[in-house]
């Protein structure tokens, strides 16, 4: 199997080089990160400009590039412009959850679009915040879970987030957002405020609450936005 790994913190994030360690176990490795920080860059890609792309002995025998553009762009770069075919994208570990809204948000995730929209199943991995242990403790276990609950048969991404603590595994969907978006405006600057906004239910079907609670999270995700619930039934059979 060859794997396209990469990862939203950049090419020397620590969640990247767990990651590594892991997917050698699973097949042939190629890595192409971000030459520098990318979360919450969500799915841009760059489209005007050159960017560039450098080979780098950063894991040793393990062929990496440097990419200074973002997680997509790796994605986008490796398969569409070097002509590299992947059986599978992960994505990860990354520093801190991607859960509910701010999947939206998630350069962690969009690489995985990117990848499922190449026609590539994709992986996400996500860790709490400065914590590691229990995800890499726990990759190879999530990795086998979906194998045999076959999520792949019928979803392109796996979302799958580690808390602090916390061995079992549940399959959930999008919860809500979980920070606030407030700012503070002064002397012509707005300053963001991330407060999280989780009040502690227990909905355990969400991917917020299971991992709130202590819960690893599988999430099957889609490349298709559409709203099938705001779709009538004959409007859902048309074409
Ligand atoms: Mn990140």
């Amino acid at each position: 199997m060859r794997i396209l790994l990469t990862n939203d913190d950049g090419i020397e994030a620590e969640g990247l080089r767990y990651l590594v360690d892991f997917a050698k176990t699973l097949g042939e490795v190629c890595v192409f990160a971000p030459k520098l920080q990318q979360s919450a860059k969500s799915h841009s890609i760059e489209i005007h400009s050159a960017y560039e792309v450098k080979r780098s002995d950063i894991f040793g025998d393990v062929e990496a590039y440097s990419v200074n553009s973002t997680p997509a762009d790796c994605v986008r770069v490796a398969i569409l412009g070097m002509k590299k075919k992947f059986d599978l994208v992960i994505s990860g570990v990354n520093n801190g959850p991607n859960l509910g809204g701010d999947i939206h948000y998630s350069g962690t995730v969009a690489a995985c679009f990117e990848g499922a929209m190449l026609g590539v199943k994709s992986l996400a991995f996500s860790a709490a915040f400065n914590s590691f242990g229990n995800a890499v403790k726990n990759l190879g276990r999530a990795y086998e879970e979906i194998l045999r609950r076959g999520l792949w048969e019928r979803a392109d991404i796996v979302n799958v987030n580690f808390p602090e603590e916390g061995e079992e595994m549940l399959v959930t969907r999008m919860g809500p957002a979980i920070y606030s978006d407030s700012f503070v405006i002064e002397n012509d600057m707005a300053t963001p405020c991330l407060v999280c906004l989780y009040r502690g239910t227990r909905d355990l079907s969400l991917d917020t609450d299971a991992v709130m609670t202590g819960h690893i999270s599988l999430t099957p995700l889609g490349y298709d936005l559409t709203n099938f619930s705001a779709l009538t039934p004959a409007e859902r059979k048309i074409g």
